[in-house]
């Protein structure tokens, strides 16, 4: 490809064909398997270490645990952290306070700490406002939740927009605080609410074009794994492997901001940037070991909506596909009405769908390497698909041309599927009229969109086609 003149379909391609390798040789083992099975556990080994350095932090709307968590970020890559001071007003909405959290406890009269936010940041009702008082368990017992379906798992409950505290234990600690009886306790909550900012992080990655793909992952989640921490991990190594290419036929914009209120705010301060962003996805609930869901964008049919249903359905893996909801994550705000981004949004099981949603069965060990690796290999598929969809023109269009004259074998890799090959070729060669991107191409034939992008470099390179 390196003496075509535009030379764009070698873009990804060249950089990460190993990945695409991966998974193909996970899905149909060839002689390399063990080469890149590794490969692809090392990615999944990647990740998931990310989540594990991330996942004490306390982080909430707003605060230090969310710049700690986005200051460990740009070690990978040169985000930039923006402080959005609070009163802002952003479109309906008003910058909050900041909140802070030192310690909070709840000690029985020996002293001793019966619940611990040092033990689990779940434990405090994430939001609190600072409490110093002695109660009776009767009194306390009031602002105690627990989950009696789930007696060993702490929920995850908030408290924000409203004057209010709590603490958070599993059932089974309740019930032996019960059987104590009325005995008092001391109730510390050293939290500081004040004027100050809400975070969020961002990084922008020029491109050929000045259109955008926009990633979006929500990043005020306390100690929760696939909720929050999968898809910022995955985020982070899909903008690092992409600020490493020499060139992008896209710009991207990677964005880390509190739910709800995090994407209000880039929204309203971004809004003059909004018709830059072609498309793209929210991304969360990426580690778990259900198979993948995509949530289309508000209007159901658009090209992002077509790319990931293109990838989930040629992956050879059981999938799902749902339209859109006004509810879930941030594609709420990105398909508002009055903003109408083209975003789906990218997850495994859907939130509020598995017992370990917003509780502490949410952790390190329900996410696991292999399916963080299925995820990002599938974001990457995706920008494959987005950064190769061009169209081309066949050279030879009157009947079929001899391939085997025109060099079409002689460059392709040993572990080549020689049939598949030939059908995409064909594919490739029959709809390269003018009418049919390489994408559409895709749809038309439900083949593996690297397929066809293999072949038709193969098919460029000797000639036959040429890029429109
Ligand atoms: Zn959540």
């Amino acid at each position: 490809m390196a003496d075509h003149p535009r030379a764009p379909i070698a873009l990804l391609t060249s950089q990460v064909h190993r990945l695409h390798k991966n998974i193909n040789t996970r899905l149909q083992p060839t002689s390399d398997a063990d080469i890149t099975s590794v490969e692809l556990e090392a990615i999944g080994d990647e990740l998931h270490a990310m989540a594990t350095r991330l996942f004490p932090i306390c982080r909430s709307v707003t605060g230090d645990g969310v710049r700690e968590t986005l200051q460990i970020m740009q070690e990978s890559i040169p985000l930039d952290i923006v402080e959005v001071p609070t009163g802002t007003e952003v479109f309906d909405w008003v910058v909050p306070h900041e909140w802070n959290i030192r310690d909070a406890y709840v000690k029985n009269s020996a002293g001793k700490r019966v619940i611990d936010f040092r033990q689990s940041n779940l434990h405090l009702v994430n939001g609190s406002q600072p409490v110093q008082q002695s109660l009776t368990w009767g009194e306390l017992k009031k602002k105690i939740h627990s989950i009696q379906s789930q007696p060993e798992r702490i929920p995850f409950i908030t408290c924000f927009h409203k004057d209010d505290w709590g603490f958070c234990i599993s059932q089974t600690r309740y019930e032996e605080l019960e059987a104590l009886g009325e005995q008092t306790y001391e109730v510390v909550i050293d939290s500081v609410i004040k004027e100050g900012s809400l975070t969020y992080g961002e990084y922008y990655l020029p491109g050929e074009s000045s259109e955008e793909i926009l990633f979006s992952a929500h990043i005020c989640h306390p100690s929760l794994a696939n909720d929050n921490l999968s898809g910022i991990c995955i985020a982070i190594l899909l903008a690092n492997r992409l600020m490493q290419l020499p060139r992008r036929r896209y710009s991207y914009r990677f964005l880390f901001a509190p739910a709800t209120i995090g994407a209000i705010t880039w929204l309203a301060q971004n809004h003059n940037k909004l018709d830059q962003i072609k498309h793209g996805l929210v991304l969360s609930l990426l580690g778990d070991s259900g198979h993948s869901t995509y949530k289309r964008s508000r209007s159901g049919d658009a090209e992002i909506d077509q790319i990931v249903e293109h990838v989930l359905k040629t992956s050879g893996e059981p999938f799902s596909i749902r339209n859109f909801t006004p509810y879930g994550y941030d594609e709420r705000q990105f398909c508002s009405p009055g903003i109408n981004l083209s975003m789906g949004c990218l997850m495994r099981t859907p939130d509020s769908e598995f017992a370990e949603y917003h509780t502490s069965g949410d952790n390190l060990e329900f996410i696991e390497p292999a399916f963080l690796a299925d995820s990002f290999n599938k974001c990457h598929r995706i920008i494959e698909i987005i950064e190769n969809d061009y169209s081309f023109i066949n050279l030879r269009p009157m009947g079929e041309p001899r391939l085997g004259k025109h060099g079409l074998y002689e460059s392709l890799p040993a572990d080549t599927d020689q049939k598949q090959f030939q059908q995409a070729v064909q594919w490739v060669l029959n709809l390269s009229d003018g009418d049919h991107s390489l994408f559409d191409i895709a749809v038309r034939s439900q083949m593996d969109f690297s397929v066809l992008l293999k072949s038709t470099c193969a098919l460029v390179n000797c000639g036959l086609i040429a890029q429109q």
